[in-house]
């Protein structure tokens, strides 16, 4: 991609995560030009953090100021209500509401926007990544849970009470495993990097083949580990990536004849293992899925790189509309 002309316009995107929150500094064809970072666990005052987050900004306004205009701030954060324009998110160590962006608004006299993460996540696939050109679409983020998002007629869907994506959550396997959220069987305690690793687990007590899964415990064991076992034809880790695929299909196949999408977009460190995860995933969504519907939607890696999507996808809120 060839990098524009100055002047620039940029936008600045925040990714708000429960260890870090990153800055930076994109422009209109999606470069990401500056950076900052800063350990979201350092205060538990949330007016504290907020400061601190604003001289980061003022800094790489500051930084840049000469090279063109700066219109403006998204924030992309968990937890977040975007009616009421506040951040709750549970990993983050204050826990009452923050209205994140009006803050940062008053200390930088630049115009701010809060959405939930995985809402500017799908934003910014279509602004910079796959999904340009695309207006019905669906992006699932296999992470620590699994994130999702869907984009029907140009708009995120946020639901009657901005409640809604919260697919992670859906029930995939009756009676399955416990779920954070206090159920069981949700798809994300299958279909994320946690739930790999718990799949993994399973299939070492049931299956008496040798791996060199078996000599990590739980804490040490991440997805990394299991990808270069399945690499060199470990049976355990072959099994856990199909036992996934069938899985996050027969998911992907439900919500191809609700809502007949042009692509489904999968993102996150688990896209990594590329055909061990989206072969699986495939076969599975044909074999789930009625036959007016099979080939009609592909699934497709994100092109937005796995560690800067929070960001350029909290900078493209700016250019777009997520309103529904
Ligand atoms: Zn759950």
């Amino acid at each position: 991609m060839k990098h524009p002309a100055p002047p620039f316009e940029y936008s600045i995107g925040i990714d708000v995560g429960g260890t870090t929150t990153k800055i930076g500094l994109v422009d209109r064809e999606g470069h990401l030009l500056d950076r900052l970072s800063m350990d979201s666990q350092a205060t538990p005052d949330a007016r504290q953090y907020s400061a601190k987050l604003a001289e980061l900004v003022q800094t790489m306004i500051r930084t840049h100021a000469a090279e063109g205009k700066i219109q403006g701030i998204g924030i992309g954060a968990p937890g977040v209500d975007e009616r009421a324009e506040v951040m709750a998110a549970a990993n983050m160590p204050f826990s009452e509401p923050v209205p994140l962006a009006k803050w940062i608004e008053d200390a930088t006299s630049l115009p701010s926007r809060l959405i939930k993460d995985s809402s500017a996540a799908i934003i910014g696939e279509r602004a910079f990544g796959g999904a340009k050109g695309m207006d019905h679409f669906v992006l699932l983020t296999l992470g620590t849970g699994l994130g999702s998002a869907l984009m029907i007629h140009g708009k995120v869907i946020g639901g009657a009470n901005g409640l809604a994506s919260e697919y992670g959550h859906s029930p995939a396997v009756p009676d399955g495993r416990q779920c954070n959220c206090g159920k069981k069987g949700c798809l994300e305690t299958y279909v994320s990097a946690t739930g790999l690793k718990r799949t993994v687990f399973e299939l070492l007590a049931t299956m008496k083949t040798e791996s060199p899964l078996r000599d990590a415990d739980f804490h040490h064991l991440d997805a990394r580990m299991i990808f270069d076992a399945a690499e060199s034809q470990d049976p355990v880790a072959l099994e856990a990536f199909r036992y996934t695929g069938v899985i996050l299909g027969r998911a992907i196949a439900g919500l191809i004849v609700l809502l007949d999408p042009q692509a489904v977009f999968l993102a996150g460190g688990l896209i990594h293992a590329g055909p061990r995860l989206f072969d699986p995933v495939k076969e599975s969504i044909e074999t789930h899925l009625l036959p007016m519907f099979q080939g009609s939607c592909p699934v497709l890696p994100s092109q937005l790189g796995a560690d800067d999507t929070g960001i350029l996808g909290a900078a493209a809120i700016l250019w777009d509309d997520p309103k529904s």
